[in-house]
């Protein structure tokens, strides 16, 4: 049997034996798979390639897609916030940021979120259920339909609502398929895995990617004190993330992503930056700061902007490269850590 909402999630080779399975040849699976991930195209009756009768069987399973776009909201600066409704009525929410000749997607994992970062609004409703891989990727699909003339996805990050490696291997999943070169074929490079510091997911995408997967860790805090207030309900010490990124085999010449948001008062002093740059020496890394972006489940207070500027010529100083992150799609809550889920 065929079911339509698994599908976005399965790569060539599945396909082929899924469509072998139901009697027809395996290379009408790559052709389904490239009908869905080249041509975005989901309507059975729309891929013309394929034999009546497996268009046929693809129809009576049900919508290839597992979910359906709300909401749309578009920015002044170019940013657009999609929703994104699941069968069983969970909302998730992903952003298209274009970018020059980039259009970054970012996008989300789970329906809420367990880690409970004090500073993020994805965290405050608490956790609910892991996405599917099918549902991963069918945001990317459903996006399309949002893109400019002109634009052309080139850039995926998992940094929408959830913590990618507490749903492990949908996540990996998702990656194998937005890299493959049947589908989407996006570099490496372009499309990174933003993790919380969740240490065995460090360990587990290092071996099976081979340190392939582009890799960024929300660190927030040098010292393990500040860590712990930012990031208090995931157990792992700055220490053991440390530690992790230096057993990843990553390739040469590229570098991890530290993210690192700018709290008020609470880790932006030149003290933490100092100790920034003390703990990350030995790894190769590009430190992102986020100056944090306000909403109104939170009472912490972004930087001022001497301090931002301040830490940055700290790290700087030292040898170490380092992104602003310009917040983007902030009239829209579309800004990191403004995602919500809301009911
Ligand atoms: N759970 C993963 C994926 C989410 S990525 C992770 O933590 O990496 C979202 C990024 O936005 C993280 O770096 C997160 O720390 C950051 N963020 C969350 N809330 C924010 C806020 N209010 N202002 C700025 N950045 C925020």
């Amino acid at each position: 049997m065929i079911n339509g909402a698994d599908i976005p999630g399965m790569m060539p080779e599945e396909l082929s034996d899924l469509v072998a399975n139901e009697g027809f040849p395996a290379y009408r699976g790559v052709q389904l798979f490239e009908w869905m991930h080249r041509k975005g195209v989901f309507d059975p009756g729309r891929m013309t390639s394929l034999p009546a009768d497996l268009k046929a069987r693809l129809a009576a399973g049900g919508p290839l897609l597992p979910l359906t776009v709300g909401r749309v909201l578009a920015s002044s600066d170019g940013t657009r916030k999609l929703e994104m409704r699941l069968a069983d009525g969970a909302v998730v929410e992903t952003v298209l940021i274009p970018e020059g000749r980039k259009l970054t997607q970012c996008i989300s994992t789970q329906v809420g979120c367990s880690i409970g970062c004090i500073f993020c609004r994805s965290g405050a409703f608490g956790f609910s259920r892991n996405l599917t891989a099918a549902e991963i990727l069918a945001q990317v699909f459903a996006a399309r339909d949002a893109w400019r003339d002109g634009e052309e996805l080139t850039n995926v990050v998992f940094m929408g609502i959830g913590e990618p490696l507490h749903n492990y291997e949908n996540t990996l999943r998702a990656w194998r398929l937005l890299t493959c070169d049947k589908g989407l074929d996006l570099s490496l490079r372009r499309v990174t895995i933003s993790t919380a510091g969740v240490v065995s997911g460090i360990d587990r995408l290092g071996r099976d990617t081979q340190g392939q997967a582009a890799l960024a860790v929300s660190l927030h805090g040098a010292d393990e004190a500040v860590r712990q207030r930012l990031v208090p309900h995931l157990k792992h010490t700055v220490r053991d993330i440390v530690e992790a990124l230096g057993r990843y085999p990553l390739p040469p010449r590229r570098r991890f992503t530290i993210e690192y948001v700018l709290v008020g008062g609470v880790n932006d002093s030149d003290a933490d930056a100092r100790q920034l740059v003390r703990v990350l020496s030995g790894l190769r890394v590009k430190v992102n700061l986020l100056p944090l972006n306000p909403h109104d489940r939170s009472d912490l207070q972004p930087p001022l902007p001497e301090r931002v500027e301040r830490f940055r010529r700290v790290l700087v100083d030292k040898g170490m490269s380092v992104f602003l992150r310009r917040r983007r799609g902030d009239d829209i809550s579309a800004a990191c850590g403004q995602l919500l889920g809301e009911q």
